[in-house]
């Protein structure tokens, strides 16, 4: 494995487009991992999953613990397909705190499983599946459409942010999707705010950039999510239209002890202030955590000091109010 590994790298070294390349091999052995062609290509198929979860260029031999994991994994891929229709989906609201009007200004929508047998499951076990197979597209078009028709009922006219996935990007219509749920819920399109990583920025990056200018005029931000953690942040920010630029959690959470972690935040407000990008801090959990970043001149911030996930602000519901009399 190692010299089929070493082969495909040398071989990519000399390829005249360096683009993201990369082998990832998934390896099962006749007879102990399958009696069958058919047997050994699917156990080959699940070390592979692994191998490329590892990240790019490895190897990976079958073994039974990677079976049960699979098994799981393929459960749940097909439980998803289903979560939308039995409504099994729903999205919790984190505040975000706006410093300069000392007030909660929007709230980040996140997406909760509620699974008939195992619970509610976090984002970060199911959205990676749902990725895998492709059900991202449709529930990331829920996502959106819940979003903004529960928006609209809040009392105050907040902001709602909405995370998408790089894979929603690939799809030629999230334009024409998102103007017509804009269109068909009322909401306010600069009410609207769009999470994107880096990840989505890869591929077709002259499509993205048309797609995020056109959103840009209809009045809805777009947002740079986990900034720090990708590996061209800068030439990004310059070649993308964004409005605000998120400094990812790991960050604050380092800020108490780690003098770096402090100087790569303030690194970051300083690039936004001359890119004119207001800067956004998640992850808060402290007060100290609190007073360096609006120390260091953060605009906004979010983290469990302001507020968990929760069921947003529902109690502003305006047609509550109005029942309530
Ligand atoms: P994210 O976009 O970085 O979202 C922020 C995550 O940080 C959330 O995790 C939130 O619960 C968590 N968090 C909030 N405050 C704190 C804090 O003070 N400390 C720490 N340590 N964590 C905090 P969650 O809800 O589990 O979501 C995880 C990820 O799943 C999100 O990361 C986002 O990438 C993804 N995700 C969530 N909803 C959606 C969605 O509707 N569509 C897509 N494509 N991805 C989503
Ligand atoms: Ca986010
Ligand atoms: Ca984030
Ligand atoms: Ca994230």
């Amino acid at each position: 494995a190692e010299r089929i590994l070493a082969e495909f790298a040398a071989e990519m070294d000399t390829a005249r487009d360096p683009t993201a390349v990369g082998v990832s091999l998934g390896i099962a052995i006749y007879p102990r991992d399958g009696a069958s062609a058919e047997q050994l290509y699917t156990n080959a198929d699940t070390a592979l999953y692994r191998a490329k979860r590892e990240g790019r260029g490895n190897a990976c031999f079958f073994d039974a613990e990677m079976d049960k994991a699979a098994r799981l994994r393929r459960q749940l891929e097909n439980d998803l397909r289903q979560a939308i229709l039995r409504k099994q989906l729903y999205l919790d609201y984190q505040p975000i705190y706006d410093v300069g009007s000392d007030s909660v200004s929007g709230y980040e929508a996140l997406l909760r499983w509620r699974h008939p047998d195992r619970g509610v499951i976090e984002p970060e076990t199911f959205i990676p599946i749902a990725e895998e197979s492709g059900s991202i597209v449709a529930i990331g078009e829920w996502v959106l459409e819940q979003a903004c028709q529960e928006a609209v009922r809040w009392r105050e006219p907040a902001s709602v942010a909405v995370n998408l996935s790089p894979l929603q990007f690939m799809i030629p219509t999230l334009y024409d999707q998102i103007e017509s749920i804009l269109r068909k819920t009322g909401l306010d399109p600069r009410r609207l705010e769009l999470e994107i990583t880096e990840a989505a920025l890869m591929r077709e990056r002259t499509a993205v950039i048309a797609t995020l200018q056109r959103l840009h005029r209809l009045g809805v931000r777009v947002v740079m999510d986990d900034f720090g953690t990708g590996f061209s942040s800068l030439s990004n920010l310059r070649a993308f239209p964004f409005d605000k630029i998120k400094v990812d959690r790991s960050f604050t959470g380092a800020l108490e002890h780690d003098p770096a972690a402090r100087s790569i935040v303030r690194a970051i407000i300083g690039l936004g202030h001359s890119l004119n990008m207001p800067v956004v801090t998640e992850g808060v959990e402290t007060e100290l955590q609190r007073r360096i970043v609006i120390e260091e001149g953060c605009a906004q911030l979010q983290g469990i000091f302001f507020g968990k996930p929760d069921v947003g602000p529902s109690q502003l519901f305006a047609d509550m109010d109005r029942a309530a009399g």
